[in-house]
């Protein structure tokens, strides 16, 4: 009886051994696991920084796109370049000034059709079209779906920014124009760069658009060109360089 005892013990005694050992085991695995989680979560918070102090450093260089919206609230000094129309007021003599000399040179059919748009007007137009459509028995959320076909979503097009022009009819005839070919070869020396080319469409996620450029000075515009890339691509560049 005694022996039968000592044996219970000892499976007693050998199954809470094998138990505590196991338990931390977890509790090893569950620190490497949030060791991990942090050590991410950390760099994450640095590259949200380090972009944020980019977009503070240069102006010319900020980014707007379908991931990156401007605040509601965003409103740049502008300039009149005409009775309707307005442009960022530290880049309005660059575009001025090229299209002066397009004329003098006798590329005189340009002019600009689209330039700044605020955030509050796109989202009033935003907020209208999705009412349209769930007036039309749409929910909001399938409505909000349709607008998005139509309309980019407040704040994320280059127009809010007032660094962005559409020029002439903002359709793809522009390409067969000699104006367009002398953007395409001069534009840079004005700090203009065509925004939406066909070969990089996968990364900026927007169609080619001939008529749409974007100001981003002529030192950043002639690189973007010798290094053949889009905005998207050189904002990642510029950033890296900086750090090594
Ligand atoms: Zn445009």
């Amino acid at each position: 009886m005694k022996k039968v005892i000592v044996i219970i013990i000892l499976i007693i005694l050998i199954v809470f051994f094998v138990l505590e050992n196991h338990s931390v085991t977890k509790e090893i695995d569950t620190k490497i696991f949030i060791n991990n989680g942090q050590i991410k979560d950390q760099m994450e918070d640095e590259i949200v920084i380090e972009n944020n102090k980019k977009e503070i450093d240069d102006w010319k260089l900020v980014l707007v796109n379908f991931e990156n919206p401007l605040p509601e609230n965003f409103e740049p000094e502008l300039t009149n370049i005409d009775k309707n129309r307005q442009f960022d007021s530290r880049a309005v003599d660059s575009l001025l000034q090229m299209l002066e000399d397009m004329k003098k040179q006798g590329y005189k059919n340009i002019w600009p059709q689209s330039t700044y748009r605020s955030v509050a007007r796109q989202e009033e137009l935003f907020s209208e079209k999705v009412k349209m459509y769930m007036n039309s028995g749409k929910t909001k959320e399938e409505a909000e779906k349709l607008t998005l076909q139509k309309i980019n979503k407040p704040g994320t097009s280059e127009h809010n920014l007032g660094l962005a022009v559409d020029f002439n009819n903002v359709d793809y005839k522009f390409e067969k124009t000699k104006e367009y070919n002398w953007l395409i070869e001069n534009a840079d020396n004005y700090g203009f760069i065509l925004r939406y080319t066909r070969e990089k469409k996968d990364i900026t996620k927007v169609d080619y658009e001939p008529w749409h450029w974007r100001y981003v000075g002529e030192e950043n515009a002639k690189e973007m060109n010798e290094l053949d890339m889009c905005l998207e691509e050189y904002v990642i560049y510029k950033d890296y360089n900086k750090n090594i």
